[in-house]
């Protein structure tokens, strides 16, 4: 029974263990650690990650990706036929990881530490776990991203001490926290972010530029195209990572248009997202619980690689910002040291490390009974320090009130109406004159960000409640279909699983023998056959049966010849004669 850790990104996910005193990456099946967080269904199967990835050129209204920008959302996602929510497509995600994890480590994987950004409200991170338990693995802890990046930022660079902005950039999010590292403690003081900007809006600015500079607009193309053109954006920025100029090329109203970009092209495509990271920057340090002196900011997330934005920020802070060994990986690699210090490896264990609330937390409250606004009170303030617990007194505020109802919120707007709702509570007082009856009302954030919320009247009443966000709680019953329909869709993994196998089959027939490739033929109409059948149920059969006639063809197919047996057993030396 392992415990692994995963990256849940908005683009990539990772999945890592931590196993004798060593932090593992867990390559997937093509030996990357990154998966695309996409899932595709077509009528060929269930794809997910890089097969999916590609699907949304060819398949877009079958595909989806950064459906975690979403999560907690009642967004549905069609994809072909069938409708899903953000947290069953994160779902098919984790499983996916999972099952590499599982082929990796050789143990079922029970348990999982995943993160989320540091800015995911309840709903989302409601939604995070509601993933995993879809896809049967129980969450050992939520943990923030840049709290993970921290801690990973904290071994790498050998435990110097001083405080450190880490700047998490991805494809779909951005996150900056401020982190102060003294000694054994690593306490994250300041966090802000926008789960809306990324990456992707620099493939988005470098597509509309591209346009732009050909003389037509984006909506002229169909979704192919823009398909393409997106990936043409991605790839010439990645390019210009490591080169100094990158040429896009599309080909679209029967012409091939060009552009040839360079990192001072994209510095001036992307001011204005880059100001928007500075106002993050911004926001973080005026969020921090006490002033910071930052010594090192340090870029993490795959598009921290982006050399203009590397120069906007050493600029920004008159000088020289670090990027992260292992920009991609560094989320997934805290997680590991986090997985070690949960283990409690001797190499880990004196590394403590805390948090903070990410939002305030509160109650709708009125001034006065003519107040027809609901304003929020907050109990527990931004950036207090986690695990926390504070209370507040309330009290009637007319003649004869029999209740006290109390609506709680998360938020920073001063109306509750702009904030979120989490949940609601009522306890009886007796009928008195205003202001005599009372409730005092306690809130307990803990580590995993879990509300739990208990009020006490003055009459001895006391309603305590875990606040779990109600359109996210699944009854048991709920949770076991939507197991079952995800299982079900994965058992049509088989088809996609049984075009790898005909695709291997294929290859290997050019190098078999005539009985082999005999064999092998009839192998492949068994496949298809069963494709066509559309039985999950033969599909499953036929391609567990087949996987061992695969190995075997490959076992024979690949094996050495041994030399000294075809050697005849004369004594001419066929070497003598040259000389
Ligand atoms: P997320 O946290 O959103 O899952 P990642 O941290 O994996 O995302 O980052 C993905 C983003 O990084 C994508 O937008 C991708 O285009 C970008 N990226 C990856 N490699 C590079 C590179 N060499 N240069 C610039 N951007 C890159
Ligand atoms: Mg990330």
């Amino acid at each position: 029974m392992a415990l692994i850790g995963i990256d849940l990104g908005t683009t990539n996910s990772l999945a890592c263990v931590y196993k004798n005193g060593e932090i593992i990456l867990i390559p997937n099946q093509l030996g990357k650690y990154q998966t695309p967080s996409v899932v595709s269904l077509t009528e060929r199967g269930l794809f997910v990650g890089e097969a999916a990835k590609n699907n949304l050129i060819l398949h877009p209204e079958n595909t989806a990706a950064s459906f975690k920008t979403f999560m907690g959302t009642s967004k549905v996602f069609s994809l072909g036929e069938q409708l899903f929510l953000p947290e069953e497509l994160s779902a098919l995600v984790i499983k996916q990881l999972v099952s590499d994890a599982e082929k990796f480590l050789g143990e079922p994987v029970t348990e999982a530490i995943i993160s989320v950004p540091a800015y995911f409200n309840d709903s989302q991170r409601c939604a995070t776990k509601l993933a995993a338990q879809m896809a049967g693995v129980n969450v050992e802890r939520l943990i923030n991203e840049p709290s993970a990046a921290a801690l990973y930022h904290r071994l790498a660079y050998e435990n110097k001490d001083g405080s450190i902005m880490v700047i998490d950039f991805g494809g779909g999010t951005l996150d900056v926290s401020i982190v102060e590292c003294f000694e054994n403690i690593i306490e994250i003081i300041g966090i802000a972010g926008d789960n809306h900007l990324g990456g992707n809006d620099v493939d988005n600015q470098i597509a509309m530029f591209f346009c732009c500079q050909n003389g037509f607009s984006i909506e002229s193309l169909n979704n192919e195209e823009k398909a393409i053109l997106y990936k043409q954006a991605e790839k010439a920025k990645i390019s210009l990572s490591s080169n100094d100029t990158a040429t896009m090329v599309l080909f679209a109203h029967n012409k091939e248009y060009k552009l040839i970009l360079t990192n001072k092209l994209i510095a001036e495509i992307c001011r204005g997202l880059f100001d928007r990271i500075k106002k993050i920057i911004n926001q973080a340090v005026k969020n921090c619980s006490r002033r910071p002196i930052v010594n090192d900011v340090v870029l993490v997330g795959g598009s921290a690689q982006i050399t203009a934005l590397q120069d906007y920020l050493s600029n920004l802070f008159g000088k020289q910002v670090h990027v992260s060994p292992e920009p991609a990986n560094a989320i997934a690699l805290g997680i590991g040291v986090y997985a070690g210090i949960k283990l409690r490896d001797e190499n880990m264990h004196d590394i403590v490390m805390t948090d903070v609330c990410p939002f305030s937390l509160g109650v709708g409250a009125r001034h006065s009974t003519e107040d027809k606004t609901v304003y929020m009170e907050t109990i527990i303030p931004r950036s207090s320090m986690l695990p926390c617990a504070k209370e507040k007194m309330f009290y009637t505020l007319y003649d004869g009130q029999r209740a006290l109802n109390f609506k709680i919120y998360q938020g920073e707007q001063y109306y509750v109406e702009n904030n979120l709702e989490l949940g609601e509570i009522t306890v009886g007082v007796n009928p008195d004159k205003a202001g005599n009856q009372w409730a005092k009302v306690t809130f307990m954030y803990d580590i995993n960000g879990i509300l739990y919320v208990s009020v006490e009247s003055c009459t001895g009443e006391v309603k305590e409640k875990e606040i779990v966000n109600e359109k996210l709680h699944l009854s048991h019953e709920e949770l076991e279909k939507s197991k079952e329909k995800l299982t079900n869709i994965i058992q049509s993994q088989f088809n996609s699983d049984g075009n790898e196998i005909i695709k291997k089959l294929v290859y290997l027939y050019q190098f078999a023998s005539s009985a082999e490739k005999e064999h092998i033929s009839y192998v492949i109409s068994d496949l298809e056959n069963a494709y066509y059948s559309g039985s999950p149920i033969i599909c499953k059969k036929t391609y567990e049966r087949t996987k061992e006639l695969v190995k075997e063809f490959e076992h024979n197919i690949s094996q050495e010849i041994n030399f000294e047996d075809i050697l005849s057993d004369d004594d001419y030396d066929f070497w003598d004669e040259e000389e």
